[in-house]
């Protein structure tokens, strides 16, 4: 495709990005005007407190939101920056009595914190880059887990490297440099590059990952990957915001970065919404709010006569209360999944899209065919796919058919490298797909649906096509493009703007077709795309996939149970039955075949035949649920 003939504007549709991220820094700096102004020095105080707190907690999101694992681990950036930072700027004189051993490579730089934070930045992207090489490996709770054990090495490491921290003693000479100034300047930057982090390629392409691996992995998507350049960003920036509150405190100690700050940080994304950095920082306001109004409270207070008696704890009481209060009423978080990408309805995103123009359709693909050869796949000794061999040519609808568990969706696996084949070879052109790794499957023009939905759930409809073109190598403003296109061709435009878990069933089937075809395959292998449509649904879901296999010249290869569909679409049919091919040919070959009409009636039964050979019969519904 040429760039000559693509018109679309990612600039309009970056416009509500940068809405939100306005949103965010609005509510803070509103915030922190409100305190100073109303509280004087008091006010500033906690002014300073929360935007160091907005540097951290963004930075934490950088990685969880994006992933979806929560991390204890933070507290170790935040303690190698306000240490590093820390000795990088101490007056020498006082650097030479407080840490005599000092390593020499550290002693006696003297310098600004202009100098003392990139430098924390790049420890924390080095001291990331080692540790996430591990953690990416892993997601969910074991995810969560390493983290926190990262958290508790790196405490005993601060307290044991004594030489450099002082151990468990007081840290201290630090020049206590961030003022109101410092800390919102670096918590509006730090909004603005979580934002840009999120939206950019390898935000969407983690968010993607976190929704469904696999399905991000049959776009091309290397989850690990996008999992460790998360913790890397979220790192860098950790160590910074570690360092902001060293030269907030002047004096610290490992505990100071240990479980409580961590855990009041994580507290603080929980409740604002870690899917969002909106969420970040509105959570960071609003603990930070409570806490410091609870804690007047806390030594007794007369309020409107009322004399309220001393109580110890009250602030950890209440804020305990809080944090369960959010989490029972809005359990994503008091912003949520309100921070959606571009448009958060129908009516935003037509707005944002008017007088874009779709990318005309790609040129007809150049010939090719999928072929299996004597494919075999046994699960602990079932043989879900035995011998399998067929073709599936570009510029044919090849139509897959066979009974509940025949092993249809375990071939459609092992021609995308999703399983392992046990034996036999898939080939596109001279590439055999079985020695493919599996994200690297797109590459070679093949792309396909889930037989259970597998759309991004957090993304948008938009989003969801719009990633798959990216991973598929466009450039952002091609993939806008191709990305109106598909969804114009499959009746979703108006829809854009909709989170893909809020969209009713035909449109989310019709969704991941579009995903698929954003990656402008040679053959696309849709695994029972008409399963749970209602007969005028399944009709225009036919006009649609005729119309994109004429004008395009894809290969389709189709599973479904509704005969009907399969029949209209079909050039060629492949019936399978227990794990082997029964039968190939014409639809109409295929039809009066005995050992088809035995597989789908059984023996002794032929005199049903009228029901298969019957083209409007759709199997029972119950056998559609493998
Ligand atoms: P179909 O899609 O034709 O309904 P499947 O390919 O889903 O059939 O299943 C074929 C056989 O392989 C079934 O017996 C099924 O239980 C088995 N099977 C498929 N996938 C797996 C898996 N991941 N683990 C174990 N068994 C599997
Ligand atoms: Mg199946």
């Amino acid at each position: 495709m040429s760039d000559a003939n693509l018109t679309a504007h990612p600039g309009r549709l970056r416009a509500s990005n940068l809405l939100w991220t306005v949103a965010a820094v609005a509510v803070l700096l509103v915030v922190v005007a409100g305190l100073t102004l109303i509280f004087g020095r008091t006010g500033e105080r906690i002014a300073v407190q929360m935007c160091v707190n907005v540097v951290a907690v963004v930075a934490l999101a950088i990685y969880c939101g994006n992933t979806g694992i929560v991390s204890f681990g933070h507290g170790a950036f935040l303690a190698l920056g306000a240490y590093l930072s820390g000795i990088l700027t101490m007056p020498a004189g006082l650097q030479r009595s407080a840490l005599p051993d000092l390593p020499t490579f550290l002693v006696g730089h003297e310098t600004t914190i202009w100098v003392s934070l990139p430098v924390a930045a790049l420890a924390g992207l080095g001291f990331a880059a080692l540790t996430g090489s591990a953690i990416a490996r892993l997601v969910g709770a074991s995810a969560t887990i390493a983290t926190l054990g990262l958290l508790i090495i790196a405490h005993g490491v601060a307290i044991a490297a004594r030489e450099i921290t002082r151990g468990s003693q007081t840290f201290y000479g630090v020049p206590r440099v961030t003022d109101l100034a410092l800390a919102l300047g670096a918590a509006v930057v730090a909004i603005l590059l979580a934002r840009w982090y999120r939206e950019s390629r390898w935000g969407l392409f983690a968010r993607a990952a976190r929704d469904d691996a696999d399905a991000a992995t049959s776009l091309g998507i290397y989850a690990r990957r996008t999992r460790f350049l998360s913790w890397c960003a979220s790192g860098a920036l950790a160590a910074v915001a570690g360092a902001l509150y060293g030269h907030m405190l002047g004096a610290f100690s490992p505990a100071s970065f240990y479980l409580g700050l961590v855990f009041a940080q994580v507290v603080m994304m929980i409740v604002g919404g870690m899917a969002s950095v909106g969420g970040a920082v509105v959570g960071v306001i609003a603990v930070t709010l409570l806490q410091d109004t609870v804690r007047q409270f806390e030594g007794g207070a007369t309020v409107l006569g009322i004399t309220l008696p001393e109580v110890f704890g009250l602030t950890t009481i209440v804020l305990g209360l809080a944090i369960l209060l959010v989490i029972w009423a809005r359990p994503q978080g008091i912003v949520g999944g309100f921070e959606l990408g571009p448009g958060a309805d129908a009516n935003v995103f037509k707005r944002l899209t008017a007088g874009v123009t779709l990318a005309s359709p790609p040129e007809p693909v150049a010939p090719a065919t999928l072929k299996a050869s004597d494919l075999s796949k046994s699960f602990a000794g079932v043989k879900a796919v035995q011998g399998v061999s067929f073709e599936a040519p570009t510029g044919r609808v090849t139509g897959l058919i066979g009974p509940n568990g025949a092993g249809k969706s375990t071939l459609v696996n092992l021609l995308t490298r999703a399983y392992q084949a046990d034996s036999g070879s898939a080939e596109m052109g001279e590439t055999d797909l079985t020695r493919v790794a599996h994200h690297k499957i797109p590459n070679h023009g093949v792309s396909r649906s889930f037989q259970n939905l597998r759309l991004f759930s957090g993304l948008t409809a938009y989003e969801n096509v719009f990633v798959a073109a990216l991973a598929a190598g466009h450039d952002r403003k091609t993939a806008a493009a191709i990305t109106l296109r598909e969804l114009d061709a499959f009746d979703l435009s108006d829809v854009a703007g909709f989170r893909a878990d809020g969209l009713p069933y035909g449109a989310r089937k019709r969704l991941e077709i579009a995903r698929a075809l954003a990656q402008d395959p040679k053959i696309l292998l849709l695994d029972e795309p008409a399963a749970g449509m209602n007969p005028s649904e399944t009709d225009d879901l036919a006009d649609r996939l005729v119309e994109v296999s004429q004008t395009r010249g894809i290969g389709i290869l189709l599973i479904d149970h509704d005969l009907r569909f399969v029949n209209r679409l079909s050039d060629w049919i492949v019936v399978m039955h227990q794990g082997a091919v029964i039968a190939q040919g014409t639809p109409e070959d295929v039809r009066s075949d005995p050992k088809v009409i035995e597989a789908y009636i059984g023996k002794g039964r032929t005199a049903q035949k009228a029901a298969i050979s019957e083209t409007n019969q759709t199997q029972p519904t119950e056998d559609l649920s493998s």
